[in-house]
This record gives structure tokens, sequence and C-alpha cells, in this order.
């Protein structure tokens, strides 16, 4: 069976005082038990997260370099993240994509470079809106899934976890409907199952894009809905931890 797991993504957004006051809060709320928590943090915050958030909770980046050390002004490897405790690493969120160029080679690269520190690399997929409309949704997530996975060995393929995210439900209010997310988790799945059974039927598959506290209950109950990874909602304390709690 697979264990739930929430992770936030605070993208460029939050502060010392955020960190501090999620643990403030955390400090004296009982966690969801049997749910899995995550939360990405800017690097700035990750030391300090990891020190002051409960040890029940992974924290994690949200990017890293492919490089795994050197003259690389202003990088920041796997393991350097290892080094600070961190667990978890978002490889190719559809920002960095996008905004930062990177392709499926450069995502490929960073997935190998978060496995050789030992991290548990988050892969993040999802198609662009023209995409959707052009009907080449599956063809898209399936391609950037294969990118990765091909290039893996069997027990390499284990140790991720992936993030479907259409792009146009990112920050935009606009969330897939249940069955849209089921039916592209479920494509994933399938595709795991070409590569290995044992693999698809363990292997946590996150929603993201605009889950909020009243849309989480019904997208966390779909079949091949293993989670969720949260943008806006995982700045607030009490936001993310409604999500948590309808996920246990
Ligand atoms: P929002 O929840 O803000 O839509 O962001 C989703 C996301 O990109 C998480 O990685």
């Amino acid at each position: 069976m697979r264990a739930p797991l929430i992770a936030g993504n605070w993208k460029m957004n939050g502060s010392l005082e955020l960190v501090e006051s999620f643990a403030e809060t955390l400090s004296h709320t009982e966690l969801p038990a049997g749910v899995e928590l995550a939360l990405m943090v800017p690097f700035p915050y990750l030391s300090v997260a990891r020190a002051r958030l409960p040890k029940a909770m992974a924290i994690g980046a949200q990017t890293l370099s492919d490089k795994s050390d050197g003259a690389y002004t202003g990088e920041v490897s796997g393991s350097m993240l290892s080094d600070l405790g961190m667990q978890m690493v978002l490889v190719g969120h559809s920002e960095r994509r996008t905004l930062f160029g990177e392709d499926d080679a450069a995502v490929l690269a960073r997935v190998q470079a978060a496995l050789s520190a030992g991290l548990k690399p988050v892969l993040c997929l999802g198609e662009t809106l023209e995409e959707r409309d052009a009907e080449q949704t599956e063809a898209v997530v399936l391609g950037q899934l294969e990118a990765v996975m091909d290039a893996l060995m069997p027990e390499q393929r284990r140790t991720l976890v992936l993030a479907y995210e259409p792009v146009w439900a990112i920050g935009t209010g606009r969330t897939a409907t249940p069955e849209q997310a089921q039916q592209v988790h479920a494509a994933i799945r399938a595709r795991l199952a070409q590569y290995d059974a044992g693999l698809a039927e363990s292997m946590q598959i996150l929603y993201g894009g605009s889950m909020k506290p009243d849309n989480a209950a019904e997208l966390l109950a779909q079949a091949d809905i293993d989670g969720g990874l949260i943008g806006g909602a995982s700045l607030k304390v009490d936001d993310f931890l409604a999500i948590c709690q309808s996920a246990g």
C-alpha cells in the first residue's frame, strides 16, 4: 500500500519568520498518522527549517545543480543538500522547465545528481494548456517520464516520487477535476507497469496545481492520486495542515 505524501513547495516565497511560525504551530499540533509530510523551502531557509520543524517532516530543496562540485558560481550541489540533512529535492518543476530552460536532458542530469547524493527526487511532469487542447497530454507527460526512467537502473527508478502538475492549473486557481487528474495518474501508472509491476504498485504519484483545503479530499480520494504537491496553500500553515488532514 502506498502511504500518502503531502509536500509543500514554497517556491521563492517565505521568510525566516514564516519558518518560525510553522515551527511554533507544528510544535503543538498532532500530525496526521500515516501521512508522510515534506516541505520544500528556498535554499537559505533549509538549515533552519531542518533544525526547527518536526523530524517527521522531510525538508527538501526545489532544485539542485547537475554538477557535483567545482567552479559553478551560484549553484548548489546534491551533496550540500544531503550534508544539511535534506531528504528530497524537486526536479523538473514546470517553472524550472519553462522559465529556466531545463529540458528533459537537464532534468535527467539533475535526477542523477540527486540519486548520487542519496536524495529522493520528486520528478515533476505536466502539460501546458496548448498541449492539452491539442490532445497531447499523455504524450507529453509520458515523454517527460520516459526521458528519465529509460536512463535509470531498476533500483534507481524505485527511489523516485512523481508529481503530475498540469501547467495550466499551477497558481491559477483552476484545478484539474478529480477525473482529469485521475486519468493522467492512471496513464502514468500504466506506463510504470511496463517497466515493472512492482514499481507501478509502489510509486507515489502526487497531484499538484491549485490544491487547496476545499478540493484536496476529492482529489486525494482518486485511486491513483497518492498525495499532493502544494504551492500557494503551503504558505499558510493552517491550509497546509488541513490538506494533510484530508490525506489521513
Ligand atoms: P499552486 O498550488 O500554487 O497551484 O502550485 C502548485 C505547484 O506548482 C507546486 O509545485
